[in-house]
């Protein structure tokens, strides 16, 4: 077994290298080029072509490659370089039985080579991963779990996407699907915790629970008021009673869910990203509750806030094309 990094510097590319990353979102594309010790030399942001702009699904997808490859363009003028890495994070998976992009938001990318045709375009060879595989190769690299050999990472924002990192290494898996805790169902459910219907098809995800929009509609079920996870986060904060209840439900789901992942790969470190994970009470609560699903006598691992927050999607993605070069 490999051993783990010890800096961002131990990753394969020569030191002069630049080490692109891009995260393609649904609104915005972003580009990133770090140095070898993740310093930051440049980074812009673009709005990703739209559907409504473009009429038919091959124009879109096709001026999506054409503003990811003139960025890159750019930024290779900008910095006066030869020598690069490009690692891409997008909201969706490459399929291992076709190669194509399966499972994404963006719809035009579905069943499209994405990572050859962007590659022919470019000339250059790239490597792309799900944008919460990205988070997490991100914070184990370099961010709130660097030095650590095993990583999950998840955010927790609309949706609960997460990632493994072993060794410095991204996971992903026979079916490219390391990481998607958030359509397990809870462990050790009890009556307080319902059972919505999920859009995978699937009743009583975590992510139905977990997620920002779930926190919302449990707590509407409970209360009858219909108010955002940021507002119970504050109400919780200022010491609301009705508040505080919601906000302990969820601690509990919280260790609940995170308890079977310590119980099935006993990670070194769990890191935690998206709005849900500004919840500062979520560090001091939940490992003092996991102790109950755990078996073991002890549990030491630590529940981290994300290092990088909403900036680790494109700087894992620079760490990826840098990893696997
Ligand atoms: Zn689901």
């Amino acid at each position: 077994m490999a051993s783990s990094l010890s800096s961002p510097s131990d990753l394969g590319t020569p030191p002069d290298h630049i080490r692109f990353g891009i995260d393609l979102g649904g609104t915005k594309t972003e580009i990133i080029a770090l140095d070898h010790q993740g310093e930051t030399l440049l980074r812009q942001r673009t709005n990703t072509p739209t559907h409504s702009e473009h009429s038919t699904p091959v124009e879109h997808y096709q001026a999506i490659i054409n503003n990811i490859v003139a960025m890159v363009q750019q930024a290779q003028q900008q910095l006066s370089i030869q020598e690069y890495t490009l690692g891409i994070g997008i909201p969706g998976a490459i399929s291992p039985a076709t190669g194509l992009v399966k499972n994404a938001n963006t719809t035009c990318l579905i069943g499209n080579d994405l990572q050859g045709d962007i590659e022919q375009a470019l000339g250059h060879p790239i490597v792309i991963a799900n944008d919460a595989d990205c988070f997490a190769l991100s914070e184990a690299t370099d961010g709130a779990a660097a030095g650590k050999a095993s990583v999950f990472a998840v955010i927790i924002g609309t949706g609960c996407g997460g990632g493994w990192v072993i060794n410095g290494r991204l996971v992903s898996g026979p079916n490219a699907i390391a990481g998607e805790w958030g359509h397990n169902p809870l462990l050790w459910r009890d009556e307080q915790d319902p059972q919505m219907d999920c859009y995978c098809g699937q009743k009583g995800c975590l992510e139905t629970l977990l997620s920002g929009p779930g926190m919302r509609r449990i707590a509407q079920q409970e209360t009858s008021i219909d108010q955002s996870s940021q507002h119970w986060f504050a109400s919780y904060q200022q010491g609301d009673t009705q508040a505080r209840q919601v906000i302990d439900r969820y601690h509990r789901r919280l260790a609940k869910a995170l308890a079977g992942v310590i119980n099935t790969l006993d990670p070194h470190a769990i890191v935690l990203g998206g709005g849900v994970s500004n919840l500062d009470s979520i560090y001091q609560h939940v490992p003092q509750l996991w102790g109950e699903y755990v078996f073991s006598d002890t549990v030491n691992t630590p529940l981290l806030k994300a290092q990088y927050g909403d900036s680790s999607g494109v700087r894992g993605a620079a760490w990826l094309g840098a990893t696997t070069k």
